[in-house]
């Protein structure tokens, strides 16, 4: 089918402004479905701005740490791209913030068995100084043991806490697992100890510390803490369990500074009809330091971006589509509650992100299960032959659109399968062959069959040159 017949047939989908009539009760239903599967199918087999994005991205910038200096190139990078693209209103919308900075480390049994440790610095990790400290291992098997443990057992020591986590599809390890590196660290902090080590939280056996924001609450000072690698985790286990004190000497030189900046990235696909409430979807600009970010995030914007660019290329939906490259996700959703703040007197039709790697979709969830029945059984059918069940129970999923979404916007979440994606999350492994091009394909279909289906129709405009 050529485009213009294309844009002809999903036209004739249009709906009124979301909320007074749902889209799938206007005729013709069969003709409409009939686009969409024509566009979503096109999009799976021929998509290549998502690769382009994330491969011109991590390629060209690289690291993205939250407001350094590599993510304002990152935001000037974005900005040129999106405007080639032939988004509109591309712009900045900066913030302040802290920036951390993570300098030398290194982790090294002392005794019983002298021996070096693979070992990144937590977010936020308090420092260690150049020369480091020295203490005794005082283990943990999870945060609850510690929780309990007398402060006796832990003051002036270096905590240990060990973890099981395991690979799922739905990544589910990762909220209870991830305690030992959200929560230890002020635990730790409040009981005495002289600093943290924690088994990284991933599922991969490979020497890759998994970093992650971490915060001191409650008043807990800082103090160094730091991941091991799963494998040297394992390692300092066995030599714990040989019965002998062990000494470890921990090196963790971190910087925390005030005053630095960072900023949203904005692009739009402006709707026929400027007052209708706008589908709002994106991923975050910033990565960890230890690696391109290519799974986390930049393969979730390129998504999100790719599939409004194929609405672009469709011609004009009713609503806009704006697509955000949110700034300083990793460090604790600063961008996200930047954007809310700036933005709180807007309607949305819906808000989606993708954070959560590159590998397919495998289910979807939307409260539009419960407020429009028709549209959601809409985006069921259509979203079907891409591999994708619909989740009743699902939840609104993505840190930087939390903070709109508890301001009241409709929300979908669109599950990737997180089978793999803890064996590189946050590490110096997330780099750009981790990313399945198919499965990347995929995604980018089902978010613009989302996007059409919401769109409110599209109208075709005039032909406009393909551009990167
Ligand atoms: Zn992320």
């Amino acid at each position: 089918m050529n485009r213009t017949l294309l844009t002809a047939l999903l036209l004739s989908a249009a709906a009124p402004a979301y909320g007074q009539q749902s889209i799938s009760s206007l005729p013709p239903p069969v003709l409409a479905d009939t686009n969409v599967a024509t566009l979503r199918d096109n999009v799976l087999n021929n998509d290549h701005y998502a690769w382009d994005i994330t491969e011109g991205l991590t390629t060209e910038v690289g690291q993205r740490l939250a407001a350094t200096e590599a993510e304002g190139r990152a935001r000037d990078w974005a900005v040129k791209r999106l405007t080639a693209m032939g988004f509109a209103n591309v712009h900045v919308e900066p913030f302040s913030m802290p920036v951390w900075t993570r300098g030398p480390e290194s982790a090294e049994i002392v005794s019983p068995f002298p021996q070096k440790l693979a070992i990144a610095a937590l977010g936020y990790s308090g420092s260690t100084g150049p020369a480091g400290v020295t203490g005794e291992i005082a283990y943990f098997d999870s945060v609850d043991a510690l929780r309990l443990a007398p402060d006796s057992a832990v003051k002036g020591k270096i905590v240990f806490i060990d973890h099981h986590m395991m690979p799922a599809q739905d990544g589910a390890g990762y909220g209870q697992f991830g305690a030992p590196r959200r929560q230890g660290p002020t635990i730790a902090s409040k009981k005495g100890a002289l600093a943290i080590v924690i088994r990284s939280i991933g599922t991969d056996h490979h020497r890759n510390p998994h970093t992650g924001v971490q915060y001191f609450t409650d008043g807990a000072r800082p103090i160094p803490a730091g991941a091991l690698a799963v494998p040297d985790a394992e390692q300092l286990v066995r030599i714990q369990k040989r019965g002998k004190p062990v000494v470890m000497h921990l090196t963790l030189v971190s910087q925390k500074t005030e005053g630095g900046h960072s900023g949203n990235v904005i692009a739009e696909v402006p709707g026929r009809d400027p007052k209708a409430p706008i589908l709002l979807v994106g991923g975050h600009l910033d990565s960890w330091d230890l690696a391109t970010g290519a799974i986390d995030d930049a393969s979730g914007m390129a998504i999100m971006t790719a599939a409004a660019k194929h609405i672009m290329d469709a011609g004009r939906p009713l609503r806009t589509i704006r697509v955000v490259w949110f700034g300083a996700e990793e460090p604790g959703g600063f961008g996200g509650r930047a954007y809310a703040e700036a933005h709180s007197k807007e309607r949305y039709a819906i808000a989606g992100e993708s954070d959560f790697g590159a590998d397919r979709v495998w289910r979807f969830s939307s409260q539009l299960m419960k407020t429009d029945p028709a549209t959601h059984a809409q985006l069921t059918a259509a979203l079907a032959p891409l591999g994708i069940t619909k989740n009743d129970k699902g939840d609104a999923d993505g840190t930087d659109i939390e903070p709109t979404i508890a301001a009241g916007a409709p929300w979908i979440s669109l599950g990737q399968d997180g089978t793999r994606y803890f064996d590189y999350h946050h590490t110096p492994d997330d780099t750009l062959d981790k990313i399945d091009p198919a499965q990347l394909r995929q995604n980018v279909a089902a978010w613009t069959t989302v996007l059409a289906i919401l769109s409110g129709g599209i109208e075709p405009g005039p032909k406009r040159p393909k551009r990167r």
